[in-house]
């Protein structure tokens, strides 16, 4: 295996989670040995995050999905954002809230789960009042995490050690966008990204009855 940030291989790691035997876990009690808890952060894409939801879904997968009320790059409350929100639902999922600090906007959209965008440590594994935070102790460890950060596994990536159930349970933290769209580094990642945007910005246009004949 090549180990490629693609949906191909992400298929791959839910394959060698269920060949070493995990269950798909979510932030909502203490993880016990065998869970694998699949979460995303959105940051860039809500089409990413559905493209990989649908995968997940006809896997048998099921993930908690962070969503942002404060993106530069969406818009939850608009039409698109809805459809997104009430998918990643359909499809068995749970969301919670990807907040910019301090910021708590917990409405009845998300279930009581919080992951920090961008955390400084002084606040990344706080407890939170109300919800859980993805980032404190009891959820986060760096023998039971690993993350896709900025296209690259600090630790190499984890489908071996997934397979052979070599993590007594597992956090596992992916970003959509690098899975979704092709390249070999973020940078290229990132440009096809704005290049599939620009296609469905052209369609938002004519959608908002803009003229582009
Ligand atoms: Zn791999
Ligand atoms: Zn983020």
């Amino acid at each position: 295996m090549d180990c490629a940030f693609d949906l191909a291989h992400y298929g791959e790691l839910l394959e060698a989670a269920k060949t070493g035997g995990y269950r798909f876990a979510f932030f909502d009690r203490e993880p016990e040995a065998g869970d694998l808890l699949l979460r995303h952060d959105v940051d860039l894409s809500l089409g990413a995050a559905v493209a990989l939801a649908e995968l997940e879904a006809e896997a048998g997968a099921r993930a908690t999905y962070f969503l942002m009320t404060r993106s530069v790059f969406y818009n939850l409350a608009s039409p698109e954002g809805e459809r997104a929100l009430a998918r990643l639902r359909e499809l068995g999922h749970r969301v919670g809230l990807h907040a910019v600090y301090p910021q708590l906007e917990l409405d009845d959209r998300f279930d009581p789960v919080v992951a920090w965008h961008n955390p400084d440590p002084e606040f990344m594994g706080e407890p939170l009042d109300g919800a859980v935070n993805v980032m404190q102790p009891r959820f986060f460890d760096p023998d039971h995490y690993r993350s896709d950060s900025n296209q690259h596994w600090r630790n190499g990536c984890p489908h071996e050690e997934l397979a052979a159930g070599g993590f007594e349970w597992l956090q596992l933290l992916t970003h959509p966008e690098i899975w979704a769209y092709p390249g070999a580094t973020m940078r290229e990642t990132m440009l096809a990204m704005l290049d599939a945007e620009r296609g469905r910005d052209l369609q938002r246009l004519a959608d908002d009855r803009i003229n582009l004949t």
